[in-house]
């Protein structure tokens, strides 16, 4: 009876680190090691970047972002309950030339989502986004960056690539200032990176701070002679990485 529990207590253990291991694809040794089945650079030749910010749409910021972004596209990772919520600011957003890519359907980590309400979840937000963008999301982003091995099955499943990032400018945090979320994402700039940047949410005036960074962030690029395009644009025509077909080797769940 102890031996069967202990067996029970075992498999139950084995089969909660085999849910969570995706999870390490957090750590960036990992996240470059697992860059066959996982999105956080493009492999480019062409002197472009990707501008991504996630967690919106407010629909009093999303707006003030487009204006700042003037002409030059970027990604948009938004949840979905918020998506649904705040469908003309996803349809404006869309109008200006961006990208809107699927941050999940609320904030919550999938470090303590089951199964079946993480499947449940991410079809909602796909669902949500195709509605309102009209166009389903080609990338999925987890909250805080943090897969359970459902999500890391299903999103490709559901025609979206599993997405990280190369670098971010810990913008939503209480004492990061403009400067530095100028030099940390420039710092970053190199052709083929997927800059990571917030559009809602964070500490009090944390999203003021990162739309004052933009237009310095904008001006460097170009310095730099990189041009921000969407993900899509990216990862067009790059050699390497794996497709959106791809189930990957690390599902284990439906
Ligand atoms: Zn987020």
């Amino acid at each position: 009876m102890r031996t069967r529990t202990g067996i029970a207590v075992t498999a139950g253990l084995g089969l909660a680190a085999a849910q969570f291991a995706p999870a390490a694809t957090f750590f960036p040794p990992v996240r470059r090691l697992a860059e066959p089945w996982m999105l956080s650079r493009a492999h480019t030749g062409r002197a472009e970047v990707a501008l991504t910010f996630d967690d919106g749409p407010d629909p009093d910021l999303a707006p003030r972002f487009a204006d700042v972004l003037g002409a030059y596209p970027a990604t948009f990772f938004w949840q979905g309950g918020r998506v649904r919520a705040h469908g003309a600011a996803v349809a404006a957003t869309v109008a200006a030339g961006h990208e809107i890519a699927c941050h999940g359907d609320d904030h919550r980590t999938l470090a303590r989502l089951g199964p079946d309400a993480t499947a449940g979840a991410l079809r909602r937000a796909r669902d949500a986004i195709a509605e309102a963008a009209g166009h389903p999301p080609a990338f999925y982003r987890p909250a805080y960056g943090v897969w359970n091995a459902t999500a890391w099955a299903m999103a490709p499943r559901l025609g979206m690539r599993r997405t990280l990032w190369s670098k971010w400018a810990w913008d939503w945090h209480a004492r990061t200032t403009t400067p530095q979320i100028i030099d940390r994402i420039l710092a970053g700039a190199r052709p083929g990176a997927i800059l990571l940047l917030h559009d809602a949410d964070g500490a009090p005036g944390a999203t003021g701070r990162t739309l004052a960074a933009l237009p310095e962030i904008l001006d460097g690029l170009m310095a730099r002679g990189l041009a921000p395009v969407t993900l899509s644009t990216l990862i067009a025509g790059a050699p390497e990485g794996y497709s959106a077909s791809d189930t990957g080797r690390a599902g284990a769940a439906r």
